[in-house]
């Protein structure tokens, strides 16, 4: 056992902790006790493993008013992208918000629908990826139907999307759609969206240079993206 010294305060609040998380241990989970331990109650404080995206996500997933964390169905309305309780919280987070709400105010948002598997004449195509928080190789190709995880939640994230490198006039043109750390990616069929593929397309024509595009894009179902097309981030990442 590490010892740690607490106010009295802080030992109340690790014993409620532990009480409360003593009701997410299985039941039937009964490790072998000394007899003095007969009244002991199983517990953690810790997570047992680093946190994945996912479980950041659902932690994350209802943040509530971005200064205080009261819960709220108000926004921000110029960018309707942060939640605030009231005007002021809102007022004390404008300094901070104010560049982007600038950024991303009056931008086009499209919704867009997205699979999860790079086809190829409708053959699932496997793909080796890092994962970045884990830093172990994925190459596990997930042919499942379920929808990606949504770590975000309503957030607005920020997307990469690359367009195919070679012209592709066939409707199941594809781009591709990921967040930094892959924890979203899908991939966006021209004959799923009719007209918005083109409108993405146009943000980088083919026969230009520009081969990918960074946007703001938020989950608003299991297969839908909403995505901001004309507006830039204020600094455009490299990844
Ligand atoms: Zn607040
Ligand atoms: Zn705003």
């Amino acid at each position: 056992m590490v010892q740690i010294k607490c106010t009295t305060q802080e030992q109340a609040l690790l014993r409620k902790l532990l009480f409360q998380n003593s009701k997410m241990i299985a039941s039937d989970f009964k490790p072998a006790l000394e007899p003095y331990e007969k009244n002991f109650k199983a517990s953690f404080v810790m997570p047992i493993a680093p946190l994945s995206q996912v479980d950041i996500g659902k932690l994350t997933n209802d943040a509530g008013c971005a200064v205080c964390g009261k819960r709220t169905t108000s926004r921000c309305t110029g960018c309707l992208s942060v939640a605030y309780c009231g005007q002021a919280c809102q007022k004390a987070h404008w300094k901070e918000h104010k560049g982007f709400c600038k950024t991303i105010r009056g931008g086009t948002w499209r919704t867009v629908t997205f699979g999860k598997h790079f086809q190829v004449d409708g053959k699932i195509m496997s793909a080796a990826s890092i994962n970045h928080s884990s830093g172990k190789l994925n190459t596990a190709l997930d042919a499942s139907n379920d929808p990606p995880a949504n770590a975000r939640g309503e957030k607005l994230f920020l997307v990469k999307i690359q367009r195919p490198v070679v012209p592709d006039p066939s409707p199941r043109a594809m781009m591709m759609v990921y967040d930094r750390g892959r924890s979203f990616e899908g991939y966006v069929v021209r004959a799923d969206n009719p007209g918005v593929y083109e409108e993405i397309m146009r943000q980088m024509p083919e026969g230009s240079q520009k081969l990918k595009v960074y946007r703001w894009a938020r989950r608003v179902e299991d297969w839908k993206l909403s995505i901001c097309l004309d507006r830039e981030p204020e600094q455009v990442p490299q990844w």
